[in-house]
């Protein structure tokens, strides 16, 4: 047997349960051996049962009384129930099929018992626990192995099995160079496989997970690397530092650059006066300025005479981005141009024929901007405005239109923790603002029950009646049979009919038509709507600094992060701005994520506590769609993130990378994954 046999190859394996392991990935010995432990257990070791808590628990009882019997329900089980009781209180323990077990448990007599402690079936109860005579040496220390499990794959099935494969790991390569094990001392690949299915002890699984978590982020953080070298090679065109012409750029705006965009800007315009192209990442927070930062970019690119790009994720961003630029950048002499797909068939061609000639400096769109038709006279920036990652592809898209790499900076308002980005984004260059312009008052977010509703709508009608606006987001756009959920449709129906029939309410929804949407998002802005009604769509970008509430139903069906986004579209002007988040929900771990918003406006920190509450998989994942695939690493783990870094830096700068031929292997595979195109 090797590690390429077929499952069925091992003791107890038969057609039902193969396929039932062939449908979870695992089709020969290699995928078992690979098939990791989601998490390690060790008994609490109980004194007294009125300690006992829900988990796998130890301790020493009397047997009260034990009786077996036939289910009523199914005939061919048997139930085994035993009272065990010490001073402090009582407890019930349940065996399945072990109808021996009434003659080998004494009644009467004190036995150390093991097992899980749960709640099943109306019952809290031991479920089989394990027994042996009191006094023996129990080793308190035994660490037990909990599997990724499915209704019929249980821990206990893998765990057999696996114990019969672990003879042949030693055929289970080593991807790790021998230099980087040596260099960090992690133990060999075939060792940590064996120690993270059945350490002795929690040395021996340290230093599994230690050599495992090393090797996961090793592979990712090189495969950064990998494409960030790539990128470096390409070459680029200069758009060369004036500071004069900054200091112009500056001087139109009617206030300060804070600090955190000064650094940010600086940054980024000493990366584009070089012929390596910029691939930088800037991160910060809504309204924290960074398109200011991206336009000054743009400018400069225009002082040296490059053409630029700003690509938005929708058409009304694009819009109002446009009209933004245009307002500064004409300022300058910068002729700005706005590519949208609701553009007539002869406005899109005169429009190319300007892009193409160089007439437009900068243009505003969204994708349409990189599509096969549109070509530049000399494209030298391209900025990303958010959601968008850029891939490979796209790059080399633009390499094909320009004929050389323009400098890319990608904007994200979905702030990622530090280490994660080294991690996610390796191949970027990361530049972060952390600080909002000045004056802002924070947002004041309210985590409020239908019962409050009167309540909130009164407040709003009396701030309407000063003049304010108010966004009202719905999860859907129009009814569906899901009981209890707003709709966009259904609400502007049934508020304009009834408590809000004296105000001027407005809908927008992804449905509409791109002119409609954006007429309606003109009445909100020009304050001839009191109210908007609207899905996420409003979710990025959209600017009415005269909007101070904001109410979200059915809060619970969006992610932290959405719904900080959604809160930033308030707080822009001078006033107060109130934010309700609608929800009845009693999930107590869907409460504890909106009352995060109430406590803090902090992108970042919200950022970290969703990491926390839902994992990266589950943030991450689609976006991510599998690079994130850590199984063994902690991503919290800043120190094993730096050490893995060093390394990773080292090795691509003294070796090449096709030396090692199963490593290179890996780094492509994971490539085309994290170059989401
Ligand atoms: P972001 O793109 O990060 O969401 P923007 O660049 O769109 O932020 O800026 C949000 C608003 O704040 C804009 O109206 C912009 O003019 C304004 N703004 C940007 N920087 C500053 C600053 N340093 N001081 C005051 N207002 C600023
Ligand atoms: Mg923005």
């Amino acid at each position: 047997m090797t590690i390429s046999s077929p499952i069925s190859r091992l003791k107890g394996v038969g057609p039902t349960l193969e396929k039932s392991l062939n449908s979870m990935g695992i089709k020969n010995i290699a995928d078992l051996l690979n098939h990791f432990p989601r998490k390690w257990e060790t008994y609490q070791s109980i004194n007294r049962i009125q300690d006992i808590k829900p988990g796998l628990v130890s301790f020493e009882a009397k047997v009260e009384n034990i009786a077996m019997r036939r289910s009523n329900r199914h005939k061919r089980l048997t139930i085994t129930e035993a009272i065990l009781s010490d001073d402090t209180g009582t407890v019930r323990a349940v065996w399945f099929n072990q109808p021996y077990l009434s003659q080998t448990l004494l009644k009467g007599k004190i036995y150390r018992f093991r097992g899980n402690y749960e709640y099943k079936n109306g019952y809290v109860s031991l479920a089989a626990p394990s027994f042996e005579k009191p006094g023996t040496n129990v080793n308190k220390e035994d660490i037990i192995t909990i599997y990724p499990e499915t209704k019929k794959i249980t821990s206990t099935i893998i765990r057999k099995l696996i114990s019969q494969c672990l003879d042949y790991t030693n055929q289970l390569e080593d991807i790790l160079p021998e230099e980087i094990s040596q260099t960090h001392k992690l133990i060999p690949i075939d060792k940590a496989i064996k120690f993270l299915h059945q350490p002795k002890d929690f040395k021996e699984l340290e230093l599994a997970k230690r050599r495992i978590s090393f090797e996961e982020m090793f592979e990712l953080i090189l495969t950064g690397l990998v494409i960030k070298q790539n990128i470096k090679t390409s070459p680029s065109v200069e758009i060369k530092y004036d500071p004069k012409f900054a200091k112009k750029f500056v001087g139109l705006l009617d206030f300060e650059l804070t600090s955190a965009q000064k650094k940010a800007a600086h940054t980024i315009l000493e990366d584009v006066d070089s012929d390596k192209p910029m691939n930088r990442m800037l991160e910060g927070d809504v309204g924290s300025g960074k398109t200011l930062v991206a336009l000054m970019a743009a400018a400069m690119a225009y002082n040296s005479g490059y053409q630029s790009v700003i690509m938005v994720p929708t058409e009304i961003l694009a819009r109002q981005h446009f009209i933004g630029a245009e307002k500064l950048l004409s300022k300058l002499g910068i002729k700005v141009g706005l590519l949208i797909s609701a553009l007539k068939k002869s406005e899109r061609e005169e429009l190319k024929d300007k892009i193409r000639s160089g007439e437009l400096d900068c243009i505003i769109g969204t994708h349409a901007l990189i599509s096969k038709d549109i070509e530049y006279q000399k494209l030298g920036l391209v900025v990303v405005d958010e959601q968008h990652r850029f891939g490979v592809n796209q790059r080399s898209t633009l390499k094909g239109k320009a004929k050389y790499m323009p400098h890319v900076l990608t904007m994200t308002a979905t702030p990622i923790p530090r280490s994660l980005a080294l991690v996610v984004y390796g191949d970027l260059d990361v530049s972060i603002i952390d600080e909002l312009p000045p004056g802002r008052k924070p947002i004041q977010t309210k985590l409020v029950k239908e019962i409050d509703r009167v309540h909130v709508y009164s407040l709003i009608d009396s701030l309407i009646a000063k003049r304010q606006q108010v966004y009202i987001v719905c999860p859907l756009i129009s009814e569906s049979d899901k009981l209890g959920v707003k709709s966009v449709e259904a609400e502007y129906k049934t508020l304009q009919k009834t408590v809000f029939k004296h105000r001027k309410i407005g809908m927008v929804h992804g449905k509409l038509k791109a002119e409609e949407k954006s007429r309606i998002m003109d009445d909100f802005k020009s304050g001839k709507l009191d109210m908007l009604l609207a899905t996420s769509v409003i979710e990025v970008g959209v600017d009415v600094p005269n909007a101070t509430i904001m109410i979200i139903e059915g809060a619970e069906r969006f992610g932290l992060a959405a719904l900080h986004q959604l809160r930033g579209r308030v707080g822009r002007g001078e006033m107060q701005s109130h934010c309700y988040l609608f929800s009845d929900s009693e999930n107590p771990a869907t409460i504890k994520r909106l009352k995060a918003l109430e406590n803090t406006n902090d992108g970042f920190r919200l950022a970290q506590i969703d990491l926390e509450l839902r994992g990266p998989g589950e943030i991450y994942g689609t976006m991510q769609s599998g690079i994130l695939d850590l199984r063994v690493a902690d991503i919290y783990d800043h120190k094993l993130i730096s050490e893995v870094k060093q390394a990773a830096e080292t090795f691509i700068n003294k070796h090449n990378l096709l030396e090692y031929a199963q490593l290179a292997e890996k780094i492509n595979r994971l490539k085309s994954i994290t170059t989401l195109d």
